[in-house]
């Protein structure tokens, strides 16, 4: 048998097995075992300088044909393979990477809770600007300009009698301006104080005071609405005392202690092992602040409250440090989801 019909029988057979091989593994063998430095067609190479120049033509031209064709099927059939190897390492139906969504701020949360819930009792929500007056923000609030509560809110003016609000409660004096009784409004919004920052304050905080001034209102609907208010945030096992204050907004004026939800009033840390835990300011309206608005204090009362949305928060959620609420850190943030 001729080295010409060795050939071709190479071929056929490389061919064949070529067509056949379904791993890169495999295609791999076969390079190697017709194309290697020891493989079938170059040996076949290699042996051509013992052969007659004759035969060495023939031979030699069939035989790099040969590698060649197989080189080129090899080699277009490898770079099938990795391309499927690649297209293969994307999995369709592998759920998807979870994107991080945003949620809404804690403290955002809490308000829009307590303000559900003084919706749900018939109140409307009001709101009044950040940067305030010094006669709504407090003269018109029963604040003269030597009234030495005013010591009790340390104030950041921005300009000559421009201010940032210290209290919400000054939207209820542009309302009262505005509108006629009945008024049933809460006004939840942020306020300032120029106050050493610490775990327990913060410059910023918000605030929701709530006003109701109708014919008849009387310090019993006032209790009614807060002992409502606080079964429905903290728990319907809540209990109440109201404590004589003072605000010049109002007369008389109280603060509205709670029995420690998280110990039930056996006295805890959060507590500080009093039972109670302080968290809103209320009173009847002051008559001056009527008649202040143009209101009747013959004939209309009212009644006021105002409490912070931070310290709820912190207590509700077991929170030890306010400056948390305003780090912005998402770590921190994505927790209340
Ligand atoms: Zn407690």
């Amino acid at each position: 048998m001729s080295i010409l019909d060795d050939l071709s029988k190479i071929k056929e057979n490389a061919l064949e097995r070529i067509s056949k091989a379904d791993s890169l593994d495999l295609l791999k063998d076969l390079q190697v075992e017709f194309l290697g430095r020891k493989g079938k067609i170059t040996s076949i190479l290699k042996s051509l300088k013992d052969l007659p120049a004759d035969e060495k033509k023939a031979v030699g031209a069939e035989a790099n044909k040969t590698r060649a064709l197989l080189d080129n099927l090899l080699n277009e059939k490898t770079e099938g393979f990795s391309q499927q190897k690649t297209s293969s390492s994307f999995d369709p139906t592998l759920p998807g990477t979870p994107t991080q969504g945003g949620v809404v701020h804690i403290v955002n949360q809490v308000l829009t809770d307590i303000c559900d819930i003084f919706h749900g009792m018939g109140f409307e929500i009001a709101k009044g600007p950040n940067v305030e007056t010094d006669y709504y923000n407090f003269e018109a609030l029963n604040f003269p300009p030597d009234h030495p509560a005013r010591d009790m809110q340390d104030t950041m003016f921005v300009e000559h009698d421009r201010l940032l609000r210290t209290h919400t409660t000054p939207v209820q004096s542009r309302f009262l301006e505005t509108h006629k009784p009945p008024i049933k409004i809460i006004t939840p919004g942020i306020c300032f104080r120029n106050e050493a920052i610490s775990t327990r304050s913060h410059v910023a905080f918000h605030q929701v005071d709530g006003f109701l001034v109708d014919e008849g209102v009387t310090l019993a609907d006032l209790k009614g609405a807060l002992v409502a208010f606080c079964k429905a945030f903290f728990s319907e096992d809540v209990k109440l005392k109201f404590r004589p204050s003072y605000f010049p907004f109002t007369e008389p004026s109280a603060e509205v202690d709670i029995s420690c939800f998280l110990c039930k009033g056996k006295g805890c840390q959060i507590c500080k092992y009093a039972g109670w835990l302080e968290i809103l300011g209320c009173g009847m309206i002051d008559p001056n602040v009527l008649e202040n608005a143009g209101i009747d204090s013959e004939k209309y009362t009212g009644y006021a409250f105002g409490m912070g949305v931070e310290r709820p928060a912190l207590l509700k959620y077991k929170i030890n440090d306010i400056r948390l609420f305003f780090n912005n850190d998402t770590r921190f943030l994505r927790q209340f989801r």
